[in-house]
Parts: structure tokens; sequence; C-alpha cells
């Protein structure tokens, strides 16, 4: 593949994916988007714990060839002409499948420019771009753009986001046993409310088609409305339970629960549970056993070696992780359930600061920090990375690479646990030591 402005490492080979399972050379080479606001202070330090934990691991023998690549604040300085989310960028994950990512700025309000540099939304002067900022006076307003995150997941179809939440000791919690929490959440990324088929109340669009579902389907929709569109497909539906029960399969998990809202939205959410549970006896059948089995052939004993399929229905399903929280492993979702599921387990456990992330499709992976880009801490030092260090762990371990993983978790686990932290734990915890970014990096690899 040619690329523009891409500075390519010397060493290093590329990933290759066959047969549907991964190809890992000792060198990889990992394409890496540093991201806008505290991106760059956050990648920094995660870059070196990575490569602290690669090599004391494997003495040299296997080593990460690290190649930048850009998207939002960085693109537009390397690549210019609004050019955010660069052909070089997707090309290079596309070819080399697995890539990490910090945070980006994402346009929220209904204002025509934003600044990549402190993300505030603005309209333009006298119909016109500004040429500086109006709040930090930087010269980097773009015109509003959709999400680059959303971008990314659906240029590359990257259709499972998969969040794993636990607790690490020492970190400040508002529950009494947030040890008890260790789930794993396969949410869709592509399709539900989200797919983006949205009307605007007044438009000629949502009354043309409010008109149709009276005239055409006898359907009754106040005129005064927006209106939206949420598709399920079983396709959408298929392959992210086959991700859930496969990664439950490899890794052993005792349950994968379908979350679902079917008692109210049957044709969508309901739907996305029976084929859930079709595939699940479609393709898994020696390795699991529904929740309906269990009890009409197994008298509610689960039988060894088994993984349970089980479903709950989303509100109850909030409740559970909060009152039984270690009856849940594995949970596939909707779009927009686990969206709300995810969050609230994150800070269940201590909020979203600690929690990593990562977009997973049948080729490719981008592993990211699900915080945003924090603007007014930029170039501080100050934040804590263990978002983007922690997607780097699930980066190693999607790499088989368990060791560099599992030494990276423990030693995160230790520096906390010895209270020495950044300010957002620091504020929470009593006689801790507050660090820089950088000082927590270190101290991260010192406790390896
Ligand atoms: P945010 O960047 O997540 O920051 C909100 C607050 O969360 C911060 O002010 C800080 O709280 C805390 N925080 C976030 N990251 C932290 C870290 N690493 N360490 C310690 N504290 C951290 O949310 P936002 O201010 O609403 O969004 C800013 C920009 O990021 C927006 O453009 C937004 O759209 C974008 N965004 C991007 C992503 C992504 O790329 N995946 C995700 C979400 C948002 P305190 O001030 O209380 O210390």
């Amino acid at each position: 593949m040619k690329y523009q402005k891409l500075e390519m490492p010397k060493l290093g080979e590329k990933i290759e994916t066959r047969e549907g399972k991964l190809d890992v050379p000792d060198n990889p080479i990992i394409p890496f988007i540093e991201g806008d606001g505290i991106g760059p202070d956050i990648w920094r330090v995660t870059k070196k714990v990575i490569d602290a934990a690669v090599e004391k691991n494997y003495k040299g023998k296997k080593k990460i060839e690290w190649l930048e690549i850009h998207a939002g604040l960085s693109a537009l300085k390397k690549y210019g002409d609004d050019d955010i989310l660069p052909d070089d960028t997707v090309n290079a994950i596309k070819e080399y499948k697995v890539a990490i990512k910090g945070p980006l700025t994402t346009p929220v309000g209904g204002f025509d420019y934003v600044c990549l540099v402190c993300a505030k939304e603005q309209d333009g002067i006298d119909g016109k771009r500004p040429e500086k900022c109006i709040k930090c006076g930087s010269e980097y307003v773009t015109p509003r753009f959709r999400s680059l995150n959303v971008g990314l997941r659906q240029i590359l179809d990257l259709y499972a986001c998969v969040r794993p939440v636990r607790w690490y000791k020492g970190v400040p919690c508002p529950v009494k046993h947030p040890e008890k929490l260790n789930v794993i959440v396969f949410r869709e990324n592509t399709e539900d409310v989200y797919a983006g088929i949205e009307f605007q109340e007044g438009s000629e669009d949502a009354k043309k088609l409010i008109r149709f579902l009276q005239e055409e389907l006898n359907k009754t929709v106040r005129p005064d409305s927006g209106v939206g569109i949420k598709p399920i497909s079983v396709t959408g539906t298929k392959r992210l339970v086959r991700k859930a029960l496969n990664y439950a399969v490899q890794h052993n998990k005792p349950n994968v629960t379908l979350v679902h809202k079917g008692n109210i939205m049957k044709f969508t959410e309901g739907a996305f549970r029976d084929w859930g549970y079709e595939l699940a006896k479609e393709e898994f059948k020696d390795k699991i056993v529904t929740e309906q089995e269990l009890w009409d052939e197994f008298d509610g004993k689960m039988p060894e070696g088994k993984i349970l399929v089980k479903d709950r229905i989303a509100d109850q399903m909030f409740q559970q992780v909060l009152l039984r929280p270690d009856e849940y492993s594995v949970l596939a979702t909707p779009n927009l359930n686990g969206d709300y599921l995810s969050d609230a387990c994150a800070a269940q456990v201590g909020g979203l600061g600690l929690a990593p992330g990562a977009n997973i499709g049948d080729e490719m992976a981008l592993f990211e920090a699900t915080h945003g880009t924090a603007p007014k801490y930029t170039g501080m030092n100050k934040v804590n990375p263990s978002s983007l260090i922690l997607s780097g762990v699930m980066m190693l371990r999607y790499l088989g690479w368990n060791e560099a993983g599992d030494m990276i978790e423990n030693a995160l686990e230790k520096t906390i646990s010895q209270k020495t932290v950044t300010y957002d734990l620091e504020r929470q915890m009593t006689g801790a030591v507050k660090l820089r970014t950088s000082e927590f990096g270190e101290k991260i690899i010192g406790n390896m």
C-alpha cells in the first residue's frame, strides 16, 4: 500500500488474518492515533508502559513497531484542507489490522465550526469561518463534522464495541462489594437507533414518513413529531452474539446474557433475543445450555464445562448488576442498551476514567480510551492514563501476548492500591499521593 504522508517504521511485519484467526508476527507493525486534547499525554505514557511490559516478558524476542497515523487535530496539522480523517489513516488500519487510539474531539451542538484544540463549538463570523477560535485563539477551527469515532467504526465495519468492566483494588467506588462485578459487554455497534436514520420535526421528510405510516400502514404518529428508525437485523445480531459466545468459549466464561427490551419492542429487541438464542443453538450446540434447558433438562444444576446462555430485560439488568453482579459474565446487547449499561457498570466500579474499550470487526480491531479529550487538561501531564493503558492490555491479549497484558494489569492495580495515583483518584482517597501522568506510568513500570 502506498501512503501519502506516513513515516513507516524501518522494521516490522504485518499482522495477517487466516481463516478468521490472527497470525501475529514477533514484531508486528501497529498503527496508533495519539488523539486530541489529553490524547498525547496519555498516549506517551501508554506506549512506554506497553513497550516495557513487552521487553520484560520477551527480552527482545517480541517487539511492537509503532506507526503513527493521524486523525483530528494531528491530521489537520499534517494533511491540511480540513482532512481530519485522511485515507492514509483508514488504509493503514485496514492493512495492519490492529490499531490503538486516544480520544478525538466530537462536535455535539448545532454550531457550524469546532476548534480541535479546545473543542469549543462556534458559529461563523459574518457567515465565514472564524480565523481564530473565540475561546483559545487557535487557528485549528474546522467545519462541524460527524464523529470520527463513529466514522471509523462504520468505514472499518467494527461491529462489536467491547468493554470489559472490573474493579481494581483501591479504586474508590459507590458500592460495598465492587469486586463482585467482572463483566465484559459486547455492544452491537452499527444498528439500532444509532443507524443515523432520523428526521427532524416539521421537515418535509418527517411529514412524508408520517403520512406514509398513516396512509400505507395505518399507524398514527403525531404530526409535530421528530421520527427515528430503529433497525435491528439478523445479520447484525448474529455476528455480535457469535463474537460474544466465541469470547466466552475462548476465555472459559460461565455465562452469556442477551440484554434486550423485547417485552416492548418485539420485532427489534425481542428479535435480538430470539436470533441470539437461535445462533447459540445453531453454532455452539455442544458448548452451551440455555436457561430454559437448564430447568427443563438438568433440574437447575449446571452441567460441567458448559456455558449458560440466558436473557434479561434491559431495565431488570441494571438491577441485576447492582444486586447480583457475580451471576453475570459476558453481556451481549443491542447498541443503545449497551451504551447505557457499559457506562453504568463502569461507574459502579469507580468511574469511566479507568474503563478500556475496543471496536472489533471480523478483520480489524481498534482499541481506545473510553473517555473524551478533556481539553482543559491538554498538555498538563495531569490526567489518568489508565483507560488507554488498559485498552493496551486488551490489545496485547487480543494479540495473544497475555503475559505482557497480565503484567501491566497487575502492576497498575498494585500502583493504585499503594495509593500513588493521578489527581482524579487522589481527590477521592485519603492519604494518597498525587502523581503526574508520566510519574504514574513510571510507577507502573517500577511495579512490573
Ligand atoms: P471528557 O473529555 O471525557 O471529560 C470530562 C471530564 O471527565 C474531565 O473534565 C475530567 O473530569 C474527567 N476525565 C476525562 N478523562 C479523564 C482522565 N483521563 N483522567 C482524569 N479525568 C478524566 O468529556 P467532555 O469534556 O464532555 O468531552 C470533551 C471532548 O471529547 C468532546 O469533543 C467530546 O465529544 C469528546 N469525546 C470523545 C470520546 C472518544 O474519542 N472516544 C469520548 C467521549 C467524548 P474533572 O474535570 O472533574 O477532573
